[in-house]
């Protein structure tokens, strides 16, 4: 789902108990995928805001309209690098389209699917936008939200110990047995290798945004999903940007917003309590998380 392969690790319940929990999680995942996606022939309220005409206002599933909040606060904490009213630059790009494009659209169209600054309205009963340019998408935080849902049906399941990794996108709680959770943070640039494992346990999400998840090359130049809404390219300079946050929700819009921000954003993640990853284009780290291992072991879930 969400264009990746899902991975749950349940301990210290029976197998019927795991399988019972897993299938009601992966459900709520389902629906929240559902909910959100501007992709598909689905309907939802996603996509009739989308197509609604500027000036009419549009009311969000509930969940959508949280959401929504969440997202806009994050755009406004990380001063624009977040924007979750990208939408008509996405679908121009056509990273996360079926099939994908591989070649750069063209740059006055570009220039045209920018959105104008704050170009939402929250009204009584919903939601106004002023352009039809301005479109909700999601693509930016609502795996962490699907993790969160996830997370929280399988404790309502009387889970205790559990992982939730979607392609890489992690919360994990309790611990593996005797041992905390291992996660390992992947190398941007070989695949299957990892630059950092962590060793961690409680409630905690760990999500990565990187230039090598959605991407091509084109006249030798990458080109990659996460844009920076004040050009409306991909984002230069970064490979990888990880969080360490409380929720998935979070870790997903700021690891986002931090790979658009660069090295100059550290400090405002790190302010909100965040911890941080960040792969340069030369391959150097930045931030605060220290290896726990020197030599990166092999991990035992991603
Ligand atoms: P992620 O992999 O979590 O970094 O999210 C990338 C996805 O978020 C893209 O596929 C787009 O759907 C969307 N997106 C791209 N650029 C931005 C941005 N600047 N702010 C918010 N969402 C974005
Ligand atoms: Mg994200």
């Amino acid at each position: 789902m969400m264009g990746t392969l899902v991975k749950f690790t349940i301990v210290g319940v029976s197998h019927q108990q795991a399988e019972t929990a897993i299938q009601a999680a992966a459900d709520a995942m389902q629906r929240v995928e559902a909910m959100f996606t501007i992709y598909g022939r689905h309907d939802n309220s996603v996509k009739a805001f989308n197509r609604s005409t500027p000036g009419d206002t549009i009311t969000l599933a509930p969940e959508v309209d949280r959401l929504l909040q969440h997202a806009l606060a994050i755009q406004a904490a990380s001063h624009g690098a977040f924007n979750p009213l990208l939408g008509s630059l996405d679908l121009l790009w056509g990273f996360s389209a079926d099939p994908p494009l591989t070649t750069p659209p063209p740059a006055d169209s570009i220039a045209a699917a920018i959105p104008p600054p704050a170009c939402i309205e929250k009204q009584r009963g919903g939601w106004v936008r002023n352009s039809s340019n301005c479109k909700l998408d999601f693509g930016g935080i609502a795996k962490g939200y699907a993790i969160d849902r996830g997370i929280a049906v399988l404790k309502e399941q009387g889970i205790q110990h559990a992982i939730i990794n979607a392609g890489g996108d992690i919360r994990l709680i309790g611990r593996h047995g005797d041992r905390p959770w291992r996660i390992g943070i992947r190398d941007p640039r070989h695949k299957g290798e990892v630059i950092r494992t962590l060793e961690l346990e409680g409630d905690v999400s760990v999500v990565t945004s990187g230039d090598y998840e959605r991407f091509y090359i084109y006249k030798g130049k990458r080109y990659h999903h996460i844009l920076d809404p004040s050009s409306g390219y991909p984002a230069r300079g970064i490979r990888s940007a990880t969080i360490i946050a409380p929720t998935a929700t979070e870790a997903d819009g700021w690891s986002t917003a931090l790979f658009i921000l660069g090295t100059k954003g550290i400090a405002l993640a790190e302010a909100k309590g965040y911890k941080v990853l960040l792969v340069d284009a030369k391959g150097e780290l930045h931030g605060a998380l220290t290896p726990l291992h020197e030599t990166p072991v092999h991990p035992q879930s991603e």
